[in-house]
C-alpha cells in the first residue's frame, strides 16, 4: 500500500490526502464529483458528511461557473480534531475574493461556504474551506 488511498478509510491514518484531478472537465462532472468526495468522507458523521457535501459542491460549481472551470479537487481529513478541509485549483484567473462580504456580490455560491465552513478563502486560482464536526457553524436555534 504505497501512498495512494482511494477506500475512503481514512480512519487509519492521522491525516489523509485525497486528490482528483478533472482538468478540461464541464460541469457535467459535478455528480461523478460529489459521488467522489462522499467515498473520500466515508465515515464520517450524517452531518458532517453532508456539510462537506455542500461546501465541496459550491465550491466545484463556483470553480466551472466563475473561474474557468475546475482542475483539481483534494480533499484532507484529519481525524483529532476530526475536520475536513476542502481545496480546488481552477483553470481562470481572477481577483481574490476572500471576503465574504465581497462574496455576496460577485461569488453567490461561497456564501453558502462561508456559512458552513469553520474557515475558507479564495485565491486567484485555488478556493478552500474547513469544515471540523466539533465546531460546527452557528444555527438559528
Ligand atoms: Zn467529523
Amino acid at each position: 500500500m504505497v501512498g495512494h488511498s482511494g477506500n475512503g478509510n481514512g480512519g487509519q491514518f492521522p491525516r489523509l490526502v485525497l486528490t482528483l484531478e478533472v482538468r478540461g472537465s464541464t460541469p457535467a462532472y459535478l455528480s461523478p464529483i460529489r459521488r467522489w468526495v462522499a467515498r473520500a468522507v466515508a465515515g464520517l458523521s450524517e452531518r458532517h458528511t453532508a456539510d462537506v457535501l455542500l461546501v465541496a459542491d459550491e465550491l466545484a460549481r463556483d470553480a466551472y461557473l466563475h473561474r474557468g472551470g475546475l482542475e483539481v479537487i483534494r480533499i484532507i481529513r484529519r481525524r483529532h480534531p476530526c475536520s475536513v478541509r476542502i481545496e480546488v485549483e481552477c483553470a481562470g484567473r481572477r481577483p481574490a475574493a476572500s471576503d465574504p462580504s465581497r462574496a455576496a456580490d460577485d461569488q453567490p455560491d461561497l456564501v453558502v461556504v462561508g456559512r458552513t465552513a469553520r474557515a475558507w478563502g479564495a485565491g486567484a486560482r485555488t478556493a478552500w474551506a474547513e469544515i471540523s464536526c466539533e465546531d460546527p457553524p452557528a444555527s438559528p436555534r
